[in-house]
């Protein structure tokens, strides 16, 4: 009798798939170990071991593995437990979980591409003869596929050859670096303090009479204080002066001037700083202790604190205790809120036991944390990270923080396993008896009905940090100011006075522009032609900055025409108004003030976001228009007014979702708004000043938003009232596409009758050449989601049988959103 190993293949079929290995070899693998096995004709693979037994498969001769790759399990059990959950519950297989979940660089395979790694100088007489091969192979080509590596090294096996090379540093995957980013400091310069007194100021001018360019600068810079409250830059008073950098220095020298940076406590992270001690206030404190009686009964808790109150505090104290009792920390935040403000500010506590764990990452950088969580060693004691963190492995885990619990940017959309981040988080906790803290100012609908219900357990901070106040939110009707033509552009006359008046104070703007459904289209006024994507259902919008029409879907983009593409006109107009544009008419409307602009196009690059909030917290800019992206979490000192350009493309939105996220959304970016002393301002501008929405926006009413939409989720039996799984086929061929749904609802209303909604095509019908269209079956509570999850199972069997369907893809979204 031989010995036989099943093997987890990162690939999305459901079976597992075993392999002959000797008596030895199963003496030595252990579960979670990685070997390279072939598959198929000529493939080979990277696969995780599963398990060593003696039962011959049946349907087919097992061929042997190539080699083991790991001396000690990669993967462990608590994360075996936790991904089989998660391919269960998502409805996805492990092997799509296994490929998610491990960096790319641990799963070599037969496709991958291989580069040269420029960082490391190569010493070739330290490689083994087959290594300087392949080193050498590429100093002539710039990548090579693991096949051709094949070819070269004349073997057919080399996996362990290039794990060898990678962690040599001789090679690596493609993919971008991502270097940790260090902003540069920008320089201010102010009189000293002790020349506040005017008497001295006087003495000062006289003991500099003998020195004419210095005295010109310290004349330079009062006159710039009379006219402005902005910070001065050094490079300013030097222009304005018209006088030259070592004069400003000397007078820097003398202590007549003060050179200053803004927040560069925030900025960079000194090893050698004393690590900081926390005091929480009353508020925090009384939080914090209701956090750890639930913690106690129910092992997971809602934090519910208003912007600005200090709920970071809590969750430093939290994982301090954490560490205290010996064990590992996680703190999940959506990608984009995972800034180095943030990181530099844990730090300051917990120095360099964080890790942190994202993709922007390279993945060595990646490799480094699962290796460091996996040995538990003292520099990864806490990782802070986005969604995909909590697949590292974690042995000893106590604590798990979800900040901004309310994101929607959790759920991972595509591929599988199209998993809630938050809802893993809290099964993950539960397998490693640790406790869990959900933490929002704005709580989902769900997290605060497992309040509701005694799942959760609940605390709340109802007043900002240092007591300073909630901003003052008022609404502006658009719609008069539109019909009495008293708009500026966008702009109402409110809006417009209120963004002079803090200029004139020194300080700064936010504006917010939804551009979801509301970017401007170009529209010939003769045929009313708009043009559209050729791969995908929706209009081409228009950017400016390249005067380019773009698919927000696939990227597709053309040249902006002059004349109509369908009936030749040159009547084109552009509609609607996103981000860019709203910029330009600030250019026209407030000359002199420095305008920023973060959106998805701004932010492409690769340190583009960390660089606009860098520019913006040093005061460089004036105001900045952003969608989505400037509600996250950004703590600025000076901002002291917040304008939201248009409230009611994010009511209208076509979701049952569109109400809970317009509250979130306003009051997250209201909270940006003055959170250091002077109360902030914020301008709603609508043309619905009386939708119930807004009015719990602006008297900061979340109980009132709750109770009205679970109660309307109920009457629609919506989540959380009900479960949703949403299936969507895919296919190029429109009617086969329509044929196949068609088959599948009804099979699924045979046996799920009523629950079954759909086949419909989703507002975009078409993506990337693709048709799509979707079916979403309802479960209530009552019922058992595994024995429906069986009966879809059941279905999609069939429905694979059907040889016609074989071009149809199935994609399952468990818990929607
Ligand atoms: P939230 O996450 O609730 O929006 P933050 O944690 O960002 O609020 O806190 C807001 C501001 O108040 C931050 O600048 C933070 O440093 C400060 N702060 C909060 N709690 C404390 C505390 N206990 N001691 C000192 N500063 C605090
Ligand atoms: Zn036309
Ligand atoms: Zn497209």
């Amino acid at each position: 009798m031989g010995y036989f190993l099943d093997v987890v293949l990162p690939i999305p079929l459901e079976r597992r798939f075993t392999y002959k290995i000797s008596q030895k070899e199963a003496g030595f693998i252990q579960k979670g170990m990685r070997v390279a096995i072939p598959f198929g004709k000529s493939k080979i693979y990277t696969a995780l071991a599963y398990g060593v037994h003696q039962n011959a498969p049946e349907a087919y001769e097992a061929k042997e593995i190539y080699q083991i790759l790991d001396e000690t399990p990669l993967v462990n059990q608590f994360q075996f437990q936790h991904w089989e959950w998660i391919a269960q519950y998502y409805m996805c297989t492990l092997g799509e979980v296994v490929r998610s979940a491990l960096p790319s660089s641990f799963l070599l395979e037969s496709e991958t591409l291989i580069l040269p790694n420029k960082e490391t100088e190569i010493n070739d007489l330290e490689l083994k003869d087959d290594e300087f091969l392949v080193y050498e192979a590429l100093q002539h080509q710039s990548m090579l596929k693991v096949g051709e590596v094949s070819d070269i090294v004349d073997k057919k096996n080399v996996l362990p050859l290039l794990n060898r090379l990678v962690q040599k540093g001789v090679v690596c995957q493609k993919e971008e670096l991502y270097e940790q980013y260090k902003p540069k400091l920008v320089r201010y310069v102010k009189l000293s303090a002790e020349f506040d007194d005017e008497s001295r100021l006087e003495d000062l001018l006289n003991s500099l009479s003998r020195a004419p360019k210095q005295s010109q600068v310290v004349l330079s810079l009062f006159q710039i204080q009379a006219t402005s409250k902005k910070p001065i830059l050094i490079a300013d008073l030097e222009k304005e002066s018209g006088s030259s950098r070592a004069v400003i220095k000397a007078l820097i020298d003398k202590s007549v001037l003060e050179e200053y940076f803004i927040q560069t406590d925030r900025v960079q992270y000194d090893a050698a700083q004393e690590e900081k001690k926390i005091v929480l206030n009353s508020h925090q404190k009384e939080a914090f202790e209701a956090i750890k009686q639930s913690f106690a009964n129910k092992r997971t808790a809602l934090l519910h604190g208003v912007t600005s109150s200090g709920k970071t505090e809590v969750y430093i104290k939290l994982i301090e205790e954490c560490l205290n009792r010996g064990k590992q920390a996680l703190y999940l935040l959506p990608e984009i809120a995972l800034t180095s403000q943030l990181i530099n500010r844990l730090r300051q506590y917990f120095g360099d036991k964080v890790a942190v764990y994202h993709s922007k990452y390279s993945l060595n950088e990646r490799v480094e944390a699962w290796k460091n969580v996996l040995n538990n060693a003292e520099k990864a004691q806490i990782v802070i990270g986005a969604r995909s963190s909590l697949f590292l492995p974690f042995s000893n885990l106590g604590l798990v923080v979800v900040d901004e619990e309310h994101e929607s940017s959790f759920k991972q959309f595509d591929p599988a396993p199209r998993y809630h981040a938050r809802d893993a988080s809290v099964v993950l906790a539960s397998y490693h008896g640790a406790d869990c803290l959900l933490g929002s100012a704005t709580p989902s609908i769900e997290s605060m009905d497992n309040v509701r219900k005694g799942k959760y357990g609940y605390a709340s901070i109802k007043i900002r940090y240092g007591n300073v106040l909630l901003p003052d939110i008022n609404l502006v009707d658009i719609k008069e100011a539109t019909r009495k033509k008293r708009m500026k552009g966008h702009f109402s006359e409110t809006l417009f006075n209120a963004i002079t008046e803090t200029l004139e104070e020194g300080e700064q703007v936010i504006l917010f522009q939804n551009r979801r459904g509301f970017s401007p289209i170009v529209e010939c006024t003769t045929c009313g032609n708009v043009t559209q994507c050729p791969n995908c259902d929706v209009s081409l919008t228009y950017h400016q900055h390249r005067n380019q029409l773009r698919c927000h879907y696939c990227g597709y983009h053309m040249a902006l025409q002059n004349s109509c593409t369908a009936c030749g006109s040159f009547t084109l107009d552009k509609k609607g108004f996103g981000t860019e544009q709203i910029q330009e008419e600030l250019k026209e409307l407030f000359p002199d003030a420095r305008v920023g602009r973060m959106d998805l196009d701004t932010t492409r690059g690769k340190y583009a976001y960390e660089k606009i909030i860098t520019a913006f917290e040093q005061q460089e800019m004036d105001i900045l228009v952003g969608t989505q992206m400037v509600t996250k979490g950004l703590d600025f000192r000076n901002v002291s007014l917040v304008g939201i350009m248009n409230a009611d493309s994010l009511l209208n939105f076509p979701d049952y979702r569109a109400h809970e996220r317009s509250f979130q959304m306003l009051t997250q970016v209201a909270g940006r708004a003055g959170r250091t002393q002077k109360r902030g301002k914020v301008l709603i501008q609508t043309y619905n000043p009386y939708h119930q929405i807004l009015q719990q926006v602006t008297t900061n009413d979340y109980n009132k938003m709750f109770r009205e939409q679970l109660y309307e989720r109920e009457q629609f039996k919506y989540p959380p009232i009900n479960k949703i799984i949403k299936l969507t086929l895919k296919d190029r061929d429109f009617n086969k596409l329509n044929e196949a749904a068609e088959w599948f609802a009804s099979s699924l209303r045979n046996v799920l009758k009523h629950q079954v909604l759909g086949p419909e095509y989703p507002p975009v019908a078409r993506i990337r050449r693709e048709y799509l269209k979707n079916i979403v079956v309802k479960v209530p509570r009552t019922q058992s989601m595994a024995q429906i999850k069986n009966s879809i199972k059941r279905i999609e069997k069939s429905f694979n049988a059907i040889s016609k369907y074989k071009s149809v893809r199935l994609l399952y979204n468990v818990d929607h959103i």
